[in-house]
């Protein structure tokens, strides 16, 4: 998300990928780490046990196939973010390592802005999780605020429109996480449960796990 933010920062181009998008980081000052720092016992015996089934899976179903799915221990995905500053500006963010099994080259919703990652001021920001194809098939995150911007649909309106309806409709299984300019908030998702959190001001955070 540092490196996202410093193209961002940097202006000229929206998305970068590969060597050139380290080569960027690294000029940044962004730390850097070996690509096996991200192999760690728990991930490749994830991969090993999805790999002979030939699927390619999100992290809490390569988990359940073990464990029963969100396992407190095992549920280390995507992380995605929202906010609503106290100036009215929107904006999301989305970290992931992907989907276990993925083949190399794969890029998934999470970086593609308007798929998995989308914020715009006179709407809403939105970061998704989930089976990411499904979520660029129906550009999910741009999509619910389309919704708004074009019906005139409420947040919740929107975000359960892709979530219960455009994703499922193809097999997208996942939710997202989404905050509009008016400070309304939406945790939608269609899987058995989803890891969140939301906090307003001072108040203490609340988080959730199941629906
Ligand atoms: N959406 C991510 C991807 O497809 C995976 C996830 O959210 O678990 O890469």
């Amino acid at each position: 998300v540092r490196a996202a933010r410093a193209v961002l920062e940097d202006g000229a181009h929206v998305l970068l990928a590969g060597a050139g998008a380290e080569a960027f980081a690294r000029d940044r000052g962004l730390e850097m780490v070996e690509p096996f720092f991200f192999s760690t016992d728990a991930r490749r015996q994830q991969l090993y046990r999805v790999r002979d089934t030939g699927r390619v899976v999100t992290d809490h179903e390569g988990a359940a196939m073990t464990k029963p799915p969100l396992d407190e221990d095992k549920k280390l995905g995507t992380v995605g973010a929202v906010a609503l500053d106290m100036h009215g500006h929107l904006a999301a963010a989305t970290s992931t390592g992907g989907m276990t099994n993925k083949r190399v080259g794969r890029i998934g919703d999470s970086p593609l802005i308007g798929a998995g990652t989308y914020a715009d001021d006179r709407t809403a920001a939105v970061s998704c999780t989930g089976s990411g194809e499904m979520f660029i098939r129906v550009a999910a995150a741009y999509d619910v605020c389309a919704r708004m911007a074009y019906g005139g649909a409420t947040l919740e309106a929107a975000t359960h429109a892709v979530v219960r309806q455009s994703l499922p409709a193809i097999g997208g299984t996942g939710g997202l996480i989404a905050v509009d300019r008016h400070g309304n908030l939406s945790l939608a998702f269609n899987t058995e449960g989803m890891y969140r959190g939301h906090a307003r001001g001072d108040e203490a955070p609340k988080t959730a796990i199941f629906a």
